[in-house]
């Protein structure tokens, strides 16, 4: 499983990734709230394991995004705020578990598996990158909230490049991983589908979220960090 884990104790985050990890789990370690609230609406995990009191953003507001953007990957928090006011507050919220600190790792390493039995394992169907938003169920996409009619290739693409934000993938691969073969001519189809998604998705926003990387391929972002040659047009 793929786990965000939202905690800004160090030895606490350390020793709970250790056993994740140990368990057969991937996990993202972020220690302040606001950034765990970036990481938690735009990617998409498997759990949230999410403390309450947290630099930047309180895990209550982290979980309210969360929620209030209808992600429904399953949330546990994690927080020496052991009272049943914030126990039934966390759950009211949206929570799915609890567990008060000072914990046993058996006892987490439980509750994971119990969320894990009581979802399916599965990733939350949304996918979202700043204000597109795509839905794996019902394979429909919006783009600040208007529908956008896409191919079944072009879907693919953009289905798998939202699937791995920020990650560059050359024309090759993104052949292989999004359409299981080799076209007659890769290149040339990866470009021609990526224009065609670049004129549904970016077109009409002030922000491009399709990326051209120079000499390397394509990537999908919602902000292009400084210093990384990025080009949006193709
Ligand atoms: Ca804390």
């Amino acid at each position: 499983m793929n786990i965000l884990l939202i905690e800004d104790e160090k030895k606490i985050a350390q020793y709970v990734t250790k056993a994740l990890n140990d368990a057969g789990h991937s996990v993202v370690s972020i220690l302040r709230g606001d950034e765990g609230m970036v990481a938690a609406t735009t990617q998409p995990y498997d759990i949230i394991i999410l403390d309450l009191a947290l630099p930047g953003v309180d895990g209550i507001e982290v979980l309210r995004a969360i929620r209030g953007r209808s992600i429904s990957t399953p949330v546990l928090i994690l927080t020496a705020r052991g009272s049943k006011e914030d126990r039934i507050y966390g759950l009211d919220e949206g929570a799915d578990d609890y567990l008060p600190k000072p914990f046993a790792m058996e006892e987490l390493l439980a509750r994971v598996n119990a969320l894990i039995r009581r979802t399916g394992g599965h990733n939350s169907p949304i996918l979202r990158i700043g204000d597109l938003v795509l839905n794996e169920t019902t394979r429909e996409v919006y783009r600040s909230g208007t529908k956008v009619y896409l191919s079944v290739r072009e879907y693919g693409l953009l289905n798998f490049l939202m699937r791995h934000p920020g990650r560059v993938f050359t024309r090759t691969e993104l052949c292989e991983h999004v359409w299981k073969s080799a076209l007659d001519d890769e290149t040339n189809a990866v470009d021609v589908y990526i224009q065609r998604l670049r004129r549904k998705v970016d077109e009409d926003f002030p922000v491009k979220l399709i990326q051209t990387v120079r000499s390397v391929g394509y990537t999908i972002q919602e902000a292009v960090a400084s210093g990384m040659a990025v080009q949006t047009a193709a």
